[in-house]
């Protein structure tokens, strides 16, 4: 049998593993942060019309520019945001390995603060860069003073700014990020793909574009929009930083038929929405129910949340995914991670943590 090692693989690639949360068809999934509140019925059947609709021209390519859907980012992100600002790829991921093509690839660098989201290390390798991870505090914050000092020293070509950030949950503020912006040469990334679960009035990155051009806020449709299996992601950001990611992306990255249903979901955006709330609340909830049975939640302001105080995380794990709950072992030493869920499945991993024993 041929492996890895006997194929002409790039050097730069061997001993690398990929991308692997695990797919296993339990009850209750609460491993990768996704909204497990379907798509309401009445969007779905709009979606579907226009897909249907784009259907009958998949003989032609789709429009390169995905010209609707730019103008429909542009809307719902508001912020005087002109549709020239906006980009999008099938995930955010796409995007956020479109600007690594295009601002960093081999002999460059990308930098962020660990623990942070597990792709952008992968996302950077897969371009050539080489990946810098800095540090953060005991309780997973960066200050702007902090910050700024890790990243002059990096000197990294792209840093990435997890906003709030994954696998912590951790609030970001806005000094950080102009503290990061003014010492940067390169571009920096403020991924908000948990924007919407923040506090209403927390402001986000995309009123600090103005006048700065390397910056760029990268927003999903995965997560708040119950889009996930669509693979839909977008980028905000000077108009210039746009015509550099023209440069990378595949012609006709965008299929019609993507293009079809995300426009048709944006148009909703309200409708897709509204179970955002009820979400926050469920995630409140997680976290006031592992505290109580002696676990120590970190603060939250995404989906999901991540708690200490887990004597042996893998049993834990192993426990839970025995009573039909899978949730994430992220890989911080006595720590765990549960998206939120519907009122009943956030039930079901409340009363297996609770099944399980009390913490360490
Ligand atoms: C889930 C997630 C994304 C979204 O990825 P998609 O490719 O849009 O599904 C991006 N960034 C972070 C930090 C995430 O957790």
């Amino acid at each position: 049998m041929t492996s890895l090692d006997d194929l002409p693989l790039r050097d730069d690639l061997r001993g690398l593993t990929p991308y692997g949360a695990p797919q296993a068809p339990l009850p209750v999934a609460l491993n990768v942060n996704e909204n497990t509140h379907p798509v309401p019925d009445d969007v779905a059947a709009q979606i579907l019309d226009d897909v249907a609709a784009a259907l009958r021209e998949v003989n032609r390519y789709p429009d390169r520019e995905f010209t609707r859907l730019r103008e429909g980012f542009a809307a719902y992100l508001g912020h005087g945001l002109r549709p020239e600002q906006i980009w999008a790829g099938n995930g955010s991921n796409e995007v956020l390995q479109h600007v690594l093509q295009a601002f960093a690839g081999p002999g460059r660098t990308a930098f962020g603060f660990a623990p942070t989201y597990s792709m952008y290390p992968l996302l950077s390798q897969g371009t050539g860069a080489r990946w810098i991870a800095g540090t953060r505090d005991d309780d997973f914050r960066i200050t702007a003073e902090d910050a700024a000092a890790q990243v002059a020293v990096a000197d990294p070509d792209v840093v990435f700014l997890c906003a709030p950030n994954n696998p912590t949950g951790t609030p970001l503020g806005l000094d950080v990020i102009e503290a990061v912006y003014e010492v940067a040469r390169g571009v920096v990334i403020v991924d908000e793909a948990y924007q919407e679960f923040a506090p209403k009035a927390a402001p986000s990155a995309l009123t600090l574009l103005e006048g700065r051009p390397r910056l760029a806020v990268s927003r999903t449709m995965s997560k708040a929009f119950a889009f996930a299996g669509a693979r839909v992601g977008y980028l905000a950001a000077d108009p210039v930083f746009i015509d550099a990611l023209r440069l990378v992306r595949l012609p006709y990255h965008l299929s019609a038929l993507t293009q079809a249903a995300a426009t048709a979901a944006l148009r909703n955006s309200a409708t897709m929405l509204r179970m955002v709330d009820e979400i926050v609340v469920q995630r409140d909830r997680i976290t006031a129910g592992l505290a109580e049975l002696g676990y120590l939640p970190h603060e939250s302001w995404s989906n999901f949340v991540l708690f200490g105080g887990v004597d042996d995380p893998r049993a834990t794990w192993q426990a839970l995914y025995d009573r039909g709950v899978l949730i994430r072992d992220v890989g911080i030493p006595g720590h765990l991670r549960v998206s939120a869920g519907t009122e009943a499945e956030t039930t079901a991993f409340l009363d297996a943590m609770a099944s399980v024993g009390s913490a360490a």
